[in-house]
């Protein structure tokens, strides 16, 4: 309910005069409701109406597969389960209810979905039916409540025991990437993890320089680094780690290397709490690769907010001019890569405290020779 209550004020200081919102994103659906149903649409009224003196409470669609679903998950609002389209039925109904002005977020609703929804609606009020709004959902989600908090350290600590597990037993020359890869995922869902949060990468030898290295058949190189970046789907939340070890000896360009990026790392860590705005903390870790003279080779923004989705908001980049709030879950992730070399990353996620903040994948980062 307090969700709800917070999306009702955020929705009021937005839109000019929307009495409802049609929500369609399915995560901020599940957040709002708790369903988690592939079909759903949700419609929150923000005021009562000339017709109806009490506010109505919201009202999830969603379809014929979800009937038990939809009715033992579904916290705070009606259920309906259309015969139909869930929009049509979802847009007759705001239309019965006598609401004139629908909220929708337009950053999550493509054109196509947009015209579906503008179908259902009478040709003389069409035109000012919906109104578009900025991802209103999606910034109450970055500040994770109570409840959200103890599921995010479940997923961490998840990641990182598997990260121990794969360290103990699976990192050898000669072993495919992918082994590799399929053995952690294979203990993710062994522990109760509904999936991955995104594709497993694991980058070794050269291709560790590509940031987004997913797990090839590869193998593992007599000496070289590998990154492995990987997360958990565990309870609808997301983890998301990154470790770079090394195989065999290691070059004094590597190490130097390492030991940039960790230090990069940690600086922004450290420059977390409340109040800093997002760009001072990308610059804490760039600002340390640059007298490294490195910086040319770190490729990509800092970090990012992670939760019931893998990138949320907000970026931990250049020119993010937003402050971090207590409650917020952030990546902390700088890495250089240096094409046809090696690459090197290390990643943390970081809770944003009413005091500080602190790292909820504390699984070591030693320099670690294999
Ligand atoms: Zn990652
Ligand atoms: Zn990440």
């Amino acid at each position: 309910m307090v969700r709800l209550k917070r999306l009702t004020a955020a929705l009021q200081s937005v839109t000019g005069h929307a009495d409802a919102m049609l929500v369609t994103h399915l995560q901020d659906v599940r957040y709002l409701t708790g369903f988690t149903g592939s079909s759903a649409a949700l419609v929150v009224p923000i005021r009562s109406t000339p017709t109806r003196k009490a506010k109505r409470k919201p009202v999830l669609f969603t379809d014929g597969r979800y009937i038990v679903q939809a009715h033992q998950q579904t916290k705070n609002a009606g259920v309906v389960i259309a015969q139909g389209p869930i929009l049509r039925e979802a847009c007759a109904w705001i239309l019965k209810e006598g609401l004139e002005h629908c909220a929708f977020d337009a950053e999550h609703t493509t054109v196509a979905t947009l015209d579906s929804m503008r179908q259902w609606i009478p040709a003389k009020q069409r035109r000012s039916f919906f109104q578009p709004v900025p991802p209103v959902v999606a910034s109450l989600r970055e500040i994770k409540d109570a409840e959200e908090i103890v599921l995010m350290r479940k997923a961490a600590s998840l990641g990182c025991s598997l990260f121990e597990q794969i360290l103990l037993t699976g990192i050898e020359a000669g072993k495919q990437e992918v082994e590799i890869a399929a053995e952690l995922e294979f203990a993710a869902r062994m522990a109760g993890a509904e999936a991955m949060s995104f594709e497993t990468i694991v980058a070794s030898g050269a291709r560790s320089a590509q940031p987004h290295g997913q797990a090839t058949t590869q193998r593992m190189p007599q000496r070289g680094f590998v990154v492995l970046d990987f997360g958990v789907l565990l309870n609808g939340y997301c983890s998301d780690m990154t470790r770079t070890i090394h195989l065999g000896h290691a070059t004094a360009a590597e190490r130097n290397a390492y030991e940039a990026v960790l230090a990069a790392q940690m600086a922004a860590v450290a420059a977390v709490p409340p109040g800093v705005a997002c760009e001072d903390i990308d610059e804490a870790a760039r600002s340390v690769l640059r007298h490294a003279k490195l910086t040319d080779f770190f490729t990509h923004s800092t970090g990012h907010g992670v939760g019931l989705e893998i990138h949320e908001g907000p970026r931990i980049a250049v020119r993010q001019r937003q402050r971090l709030e207590p409650g917020m879950v952030i990546t902390i992730e700088p890495g250089v890569y240096l094409p046809g070399r090696f690459g090197v990353r290390i990643e943390d996620m970081v809770l944003v405290t009413a005091r500080g903040s602190e790292v909820l994948t504390p699984v070591t980062k030693a320099w670690s020779e294999l």
